[in-house]
Order: C-alpha cells, then structure tokens, then sequence
C-alpha cells in the first residue's frame, strides 16, 4: 500500500528536522516545498525568479508555481511508494489542488494518507527561527542556541558553511506566522472533519518528539 504522509505546522513547529530522521531512518522520501523553492531560486529557473520576491517577504508563492513544481515532484519513480510532504499543501485551494493531483497520480492504487499537524504553542518558535542555521549542502538543520555544534558555523554532518535562511530574521518570520494563521491553520480543522488528521504533541527534545511520532505513522 502506499503511504503518504502530509506534515503540517507552524513555521519551526520541527517538521523539517523529524521528516529528516524520518527519511533517514525509513526511507520515506521527504518532499519539501520550501527546499524545492529554493533549488529553483538558486538556479534561477522561471519558477525560482517568481518564487524569489515572496519568499524574501514571508508570503505564499502564487500557487500556481508551487502546484507545478509538486505536481512533476510526485509524478517521478522514487515517490511512488509513498513520501512525506512537507509544506504543502499551505491553503485550502492548494489543498484542493493536492485532492486532484493526488487522483490523477495515485488512480487504481491503494494508498493511506495521514495528516500529522506538529501542535505547539508558538511562544518559542521565534527564537527557534532567528537561531536556526542551515547546511547548504546536505540540509542538516541546527540552532545555535541550543544545540551543541562541533565547530562553530560548520555543518557536523558534511564539514560545509552553515547559512541563515534570508526569511529567518526577525522581521519576516512574523510575516510567515501571520500568512500561516491567515491561510495554513485553517486546513487543521480541513483534514480534521475529513478524519485523516493526527495531532502530535510536538513540544519536548527532538528524540522524544520522534519516539512519538513513530508510533502514529
Ligand atoms: P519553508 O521552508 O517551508 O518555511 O518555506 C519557505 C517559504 O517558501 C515560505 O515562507 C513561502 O514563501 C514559500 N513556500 C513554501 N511552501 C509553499 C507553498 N506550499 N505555497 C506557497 N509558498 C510556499
């Protein structure tokens, strides 16, 4: 059967580190919008010249350039057993829009989708994003706070330079949780009447998150 998992929750809700681990350990491919965006800013595609000017403001891509870059994502060999999506869908319409690609992509197939919703009161996530770093190369997460790092501003896992995300300040992450109370949280209650929705307690270490999440997979 093929499962799909859809991860949503509040920027630094921690989604990113556990599908990571989660990847890692089951094989589940990780399918992340914001990632996919930025690949496409780097190399200043099309998509990624659009997707540029809202990113840096904390808005939501038109989802037309999001839908495009998922759609031909889920079509390729590797997800066909099954993934873990992970920012998207971020609005009842892309929500719709993931119902009828999901129809086309997965028809005559059985499938289990199971939305886990990371709950955690956003008290802390601000100071999560301003010292969070990222590695480039291999999209290991850290915070510098927080985390013990081997050596200072340098991936433990790949040796590269750690980056700060351009939206990870301050000013446009409150722009993210504005858009995400504006248009993401809605879907909770969306995915909720539908019964396919798993609220996970995401407060508490990284383990002991994952060890939770294990067991509703
Ligand atoms: P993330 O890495 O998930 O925090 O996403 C970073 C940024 O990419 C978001 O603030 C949006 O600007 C854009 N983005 C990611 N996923 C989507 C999506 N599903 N729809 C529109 N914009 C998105």
């Amino acid at each position: 059967m093929k499962k799909e998992l859809i991860f949503m929750g509040p920027p630094a809700s921690g989604k990113g580190t556990q599908t990571k681990k989660l990847a890692k350990d089951t094989g589940f491919v990780h399918v992340d919008t914001g990632s996919l965006l930025r690949e496409a800013m780097a190399n200043n595609t099309d998509a990624g010249k659009i997707a540029k000017d809202y990113v840096e403001k904390g808005q939501l891509v038109p989802v037309e350039v999001v839908a495009n870059i998922i759609k031909e994502r889920l079509k390729q060999d590797d997800v066909q057993q099954g993934f873990i999506l992970d920012g998207f869908p971020r609005s009842l319409e892309q929500a719709h829009m993931l119902d009828d690609m999901l129809k086309e992509i997965d028809a005559g197939k059985e499938v289990k989708t199971t939305v886990i919703y990371f709950d955690i009161p956003i008290d802390n996530l601000m100071e999560r994003i301003v010292y969070r770093r990222s590695c480039p190369k291999c999209g290991a997460i850290f915070n510098i706070k927080t985390m013990p790092i081997i050596k200072e501003g340098v991936c433990d896992y790949c040796q590269t330079e750690l980056v700060q995300r351009k939206d990870d300040t301050e000013e446009i992450a409150k722009k993210r949780f504005e858009t995400y109370f504006s248009q993401t949280a809605p879907l909770i209650d969306f995915y909720e009447k539908r019964g396919n929705l798993v609220k996970l307690d995401a407060t508490g270490s990284i383990d002991e998150i994952y060890e939770k999440l294990k067991t509703v997979i």
